[in-house]
């Protein structure tokens, strides 16, 4: 089976038999979209109510934002892979509770493995401190994160600000912009010392 089978397969598993406390309030589940063969991933919060209506992550207003800032670096959505912490809607966009967190991280950590990404980009606080809970993102966002952890084969993380934290309030939205610029160079150092390496 290669990458595409295997993603395709488990969220369709996951889909099927989570038996989660949000799969009762949500319309669907809200799998990860895009390149099975992506070198990034993004990792975002919970979908929202356009993502719950759709079944794709980021397609409302945070979204657009995003493809703005992915059209910027020359990026398209094709090229990369998105998903959330959590697949289902948190009734009223609620924050997701550490235990809504807990039971979807087998379904995020699977997706990863399968997809070996060589960067892993959050998009705000709850992403990160998913995998980093003492940081904060005001000072981690914009900064490369080295770590090895035990399931993942990914060692390196960069922090943003959340697109929807950032799309009305203008001074956080340029620090979002410059920091989402900074990531073809460090996908180019990742590459470079990869390849020195091996
Ligand atoms: N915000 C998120 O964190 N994820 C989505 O899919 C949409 C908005």
């Amino acid at each position: 089976m290669d990458k595409k089978e295997k993603l395709t397969d488990l969220n369709k598993k996951w889909t099927e038999e989570c038996e989660c406390e949000l799969k009762k309030t949500a319309t669907q589940a809200v799998p990860g979209d895009g390149s099975s063969e992506a070198d990034i991933v993004f990792i975002g919060e919970a979908p929202g109510k356009k993502e719950d209506e759709l079944g794709r992550p980021f397609v409302g207003a945070a979204g657009k934002f995003l493809d703005e800032m992915l059209e910027l670096i020359n990026i398209t959505r094709e090229n990369i892979y998105i998903t959330n912490i959590v697949k289902y809607r948190p009734p009223n966009n609620r924050d997701p509770l550490p235990e809504e967190k807990s039971q979807c991280q087998e379904w995020l950590l699977s997706e990863l493995k399968i997809i070996r990404p060589k960067l892993i980009i959050f998009l705000g606080r709850h992403a990160m401190n998913n995998f980093f809970p003492s940081l904060t993102i005001s000072e981690a966002h914009g900064k490369l994160l080295i770590k090895s952890f035990k399931d993942i084969a990914t060692k390196y993380f960069f922090p943003l600000y959340h697109p929807a934290a950032a799309l009305y309030d203008g001074s956080m939205r340029q620090v979002l912009i410059e920091d989402f610029k900074k990531i073809p160079k460090i996908l180019i150092e990742i590459k470079k010392r990869e390849e020195i390496k091996n």
